[in-house]
């Protein structure tokens, strides 16, 4: 294997974990936060979401570690257009020579002219934040694309995926089902599950109701569509594989609702978005403590307070729809 000796004494960029998949940490914001996942059959290879464009050179690291060529790589799966999962898209398919980048219909012009996605995005974080984490964003050219059709299925080696129009989080998501391994890439829309809140009770489910697109209602749906498959692994992209899906589920589904009750609880409150944010941060704190979590209040409020601020965020867009 040819890049275990560049590479002699560091720890593998990517991580196998079971089923010819492997998870590679892009390093978006910190360690253990945005993964991208690579699927290998019979010699060919599909990477699942990019993370941002920062991480494409350690994507194509992890390739040569494993002695996969590049022109080995048939697709980029993007979940959806969101930058920590799409934002490297451009830089690998400009290095993957046979590579197609697969997208969700409403997704796929974003990525062809990024000039809105960009714009959206800072938006959201704010000029400076976006620079620092996300780079370059480039085109990717129309001819590289395929646009998927609710439950097309695509062939990689030996197996067969499946996608499935996936509204919820975002309007521009699918997700692949692997019908080969009964495993599902879920991208956004199975929560979070950051592998530092794991406990022996399993993941802890922390729930993305994000801007701007966030729909419960869309995302119950999609959430029940996804286990509707029987999967036995659901691999997040915040933060790789998981099992015990019956249980997450549940979680899922009732931690939307805690939110969703939180934001209406407070939708005519001046001080809307403050309230909202220490009653969700308070909610997750109280089930942190009931899943059996040791971390101190510092080390919760580092790992789980951007995403407090972006579903506070979510949850506002949503209200306001509404
Ligand atoms: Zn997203």
């Amino acid at each position: 294997m040819p890049g275990q000796l560049s590479r002699a004494g560091t720890a593998p960029l990517a991580v196998p974990v079971g089923d010819g998949v492997y998870l590679i940490d892009t390093l978006y914001a910190r360690p253990g936060l945005a993964a991208s996942h690579l699927v290998v059959d019979a010699g060919r290879a599909a990477f699942v979401d990019t993370g941002a464009a920062p991480a494409a050179p350690r994507l194509l690291s992890a390739l040569d570690e494993l002695g996969i060529s590049r022109d080995q790589v048939d697709y980029v799966f993007l979940t959806h257009v969101h930058l920590d999962h799409a934002g490297g898209a451009g830089q690998l398919i400009e290095a993957l020579p046979n590579a197609m980048a697969v997208l969700h219909p409403r997704g796929a012009p974003h990525l062809v002219d990024p000039t809105k996605l960009i714009a959206g995005s800072i938006a959201v974080y704010g000029e400076a934040t976006y620079r620092k984490l996300y780079g370059e964003i480039l085109p990717i050219p129309a001819e590289r694309v395929i646009v998927t059709e609710d439950r097309q299925r695509i062939r990689l080696g030996g197996r067969t995926f499946e996608f499935i129009d996936a509204p919820g989080h975002a309007r521009h998501h699918h997700c692949p089902i692997d019908l080969d391994y009964r495993a599902v890439f879920a991208g956004d829309n199975f929560g979070i599950c950051y592998r530092e809140l794991d406990t022996e009770s399993g993941p802890f489910m922390l729930p993305t109701t994000t801007p701007v697109h966030f729909d419960p209602d869309a995302l119950h749906s999609t959430i029940r569509r996804m286990m509707s498959y029987g999967p036995k692994t659901i691999y997040q992209t915040h933060f790789g594989p998981v099992t015990q899906l019956e249980r997450l589920e549940r979680d899922l589904h009732d931690n939307l609702d805690g939110l969703v009750h939180i934001a209406r609880q407070h939708s005519a409150a001046a001080d809307r978005g403050a309230r909202i944010s220490a009653d969700m941060y308070a909610y997750f704190d109280a089930r942190l403590d009931a899943h059996g979590c040791r971390l101190s209040a510092e080390q919760r409020h580092l790992l789980i307070d951007d995403d407090v601020r972006l579903n506070t965020a979510g949850l506002e867009v949503w209200l306001d729809r509404s």
